[in-house]
């Protein structure tokens, strides 16, 4: 199943401008983005993952991480293949970098936005995730699931490598309800360099920043990587950026395990998790350690 995105703009020589997400891919005729799944068809842009699910599991809400948003329920939680970043550390990277394993072989189980309400409604969920891999990049596919689940009374929740634009927030903004959104660094190079994020850190502060502005319930998570994301310097400087925003959104600070391009690299250790806590209780309300 695919579908034409709604957010793209058509350009010269049938090439289309994706704005989807910050890295704004200009995408020649027959081509797709960076993330693999949102293609150029005779100048008009399509979602080739549209009703084509990859990861689905029900989930307690807390695993998303969300602790204070609908506790101790389960959330009906899906994705597909694809992601804009790159990151190195990828738990999932078997679909969210999928191109690397099957070149542009979308996989997939096919189920309809109406089967996925269903379905959570069966399983007695009070909510749908869109998770495991980056659900900007299916961003039309999440929202037609929303509009639906909506109007069951299921609240919807995005799980976000933050790196949208604004275009794409006005666009699913009244029908999501709460996000979890990483914060990796607080470092331009660290989201250039590692992320492959061609805009850097702006993005993903501008959208938690707008998000919470909107009204939508916010977590923040940061994965604390040894050498790489674990400087106590960096870490009060999210503390801070997030205390700046409101101190009463939860921060989640979560431990490493070594995974895909990075599976020399040493576990957190718990003292350096315990000394980000101390320094995030300075500035902010809630603060969490996971994944210990
Ligand atoms: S979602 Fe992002 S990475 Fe994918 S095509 Fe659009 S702009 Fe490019
Ligand atoms: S943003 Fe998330 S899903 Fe995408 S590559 Fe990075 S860790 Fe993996």
């Amino acid at each position: 199943m695919e579908k034409e995105c709604v957010l793209y703009v058509k350009e010269k020589n049938k090439r289309a401008i994706c704005t989807a997400c910050e890295q704004r891919c200009l995408i020649p005729e027959g081509k797709t983005g960076i993330c693999g799944v949102r293609k150029n068809i005779n100048g008009k842009l399509y979602l080739m993952v549209y009703g084509k699910v990859a990861a689905k599991h029900i989930d307690p809400i807390e695993k998303k991480p969300l602790y204070h948003f609908l506790p101790g329920t389960y959330s009906y939680s899906i994705g597909t293949v694809g992601c804009n970043f790159r990151c190195p550390w990828c738990q999932n990277y078997d679909i969210a970098q999928f191109m690397e394993i099957y070149g542009d072989k979308i996989l997939g189980e096919n189920i309809t936005p109406d089967e996925i309400v269903k379905q959570a409604i069966e399983t007695k969920c009070k909510s749908i995730s869109y998770t495991y891999t980056e659900p900007t990049i299916f961003i039309e596919y999440a929202v037609d699931t929303a509009k639906l689940a909506k109007k069951h009374g299921l609240k919807k929740i995005l799980v976000t490598n933050g790196y949208m634009t604004k275009e794409c927030i006005d666009y699913f903004f009244p029908y999501i309800d709460a996000m979890n959104i990483d914060l990796k660094s607080f470092s331009d190079d660290f989201y250039r360099k590692y992320c492959r994020a061609s805009k850097g850190l702006k993005p993903v502060l501008d959208t938690i920043k707008n998000c919470h502005k909107k009204g939508i319930h916010i977590e923040i998570t940061t994965l604390i990587i040894p050498g790489l994301s674990d400087s106590l310097k960096e870490l009060e400087k999210i503390s801070k950026f997030i205390a700046s925003v409101d101190k009463n959104i939860p921060w989640h600070i979560t431990r490493f395990f070594p995974a895909y391009k990075m599976p020399d690299k040493e576990i957190t250790p718990l003292e350096t998790l315990k000394e980000a806590e101390k320094i995030g209780k300075k500035y902010l309300k809630y603060v969490h350690i996971g994944n210990v």
